[in-house]
């Protein structure tokens, strides 16, 4: 009898594992670290070594586990083919087949940012819609778009890809894609440190930011709080910048909801507040009531999603 789920969220860093059962409840996590030695050619037998040692150890065999969905930091194609990840040094690489040949279980691959997307719908921020855009705010902007419960990757894998939406025709600075006036470069940690650096020189005003060495996102948010008038300023900017693009957005997958995560969420209420005005003064009548939503599962949000894309199996 199939009673168990695998996720696998490979990141430039760690490996994050989840053990799940049927009803998509976490029975246990654990990390490895990814070995980005010789191309990462050791980093899908790794997995299937520990998943191998876990499975072992939890007395659990191979004919009870219906399957094992990843997620990796680079594009993935629809049918599954990876178009190389940077990060761990893969070209392109087909990830689903070589892990089937290594642990002897169905694979499904999906894009990082996708599959939280997927695990946000599943149990997190999302649950209860089949159509939502999960929108990152970390270092850069991360995008999952999921309409009927699918994940939108298309042709060539940037399906949900909206940090690098144009929104800027007069950047004078590249983003790291090499386009200029990508939507990351103003909407996400990064970027509202850029966004903060412009107004202190543009601006005369006095600003606690004036007396910070190293400004992060953090500190303009937080002064910001403390109603320091050019922090409120950037972060509202920052708000309108995300805001009018989520409006564009909404015209063309009208999803029921946005659910807004990564470290820059944690922000709180004042800037989903700030986003939704800027959305609802850019969109389209017909869906100016789009809910948002804060992101629950944090860095869990992959297996979550490896566990969901299993159950397809
Ligand atoms: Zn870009």
């Amino acid at each position: 009898m199939k009673k168990y789920l695998l996720g696998i969220d490979i990141g430039g860093t760690t490996v994050k594992l989840g053990l799940f059962n049927i009803d998509g409840e976490l029975m246990h996590k654990w990390e490895i670290e990814t070995r980005k030695i010789e191309n990462g050619k050791y980093i899908l037998s790794d997995i299937a070594s520990s998943i191998n040692s876990i499975l072992e150890e939890k007395n659990i065999s191979k004919s009870e586990v219906i399957g094992a969905g990843v997620g990796v930091p680079g594009p993935v194609k629809e049918d599954e083919i990876v178009l190389g990840c940077v990060n761990l040094g893969w070209s392109v690489i087909n990830v689903s087949k070589s892990l089937e040949e290594l642990l002897e279980l169905p694979i499904k691959v999906a894009n990082d940012a996708n599959i939280a997307a997927l695990g946000e719908m599943f149990k997190g921020g999302g649950k209860g819609h089949e159509n939502m855009i999960m929108v990152t705010l970390g270092t850069g902007v991360g995008g999952g778009i999921i309409i009927n419960g699918k994940v939108i990757a298309g042709i060539n894998g940037a399906g949900g890809e909206i940090g690098h939406l144009s929104v800027n025709p007069h950047e004078k600075v590249s983003c790291n894609c090499g386009k200029k006036g990508c939507l990351e470069q103003y909407a996400s940690a990064t970027g509202i440190v850029k966004l903060a650096k412009e107004a202190l020189e543009r601006e005369s005003c006095e600003s606690k930011l004036r007396n910070i060495k190293e400004i992060t996102a953090k500190d303009i948010f937080n002064f910001a709080k403390d109603n320091d008038e050019l922090s409120i300023k950037i972060v509202d900017k920052f708000a309108f910048i995300l805001g009018r693009a989520l409006a564009n957005i909404s015209c063309i997958c009208d999803p029921e909801v946005f659910v807004i995560g990564g470290g820059v969420s944690k922000a709180g209420d004042m800037l989903l507040d700030k986003i939704k005005q800027y959305y609802c003064e850019n969109a389209f009548h017909a869906t100016k009531d789009t809910e948002f939503k804060v992101a629950t599962l944090g860095n869990d949000a992959g297996i979550f999603g490896g566990a969901k894309l299993a159950l397809e199996f």
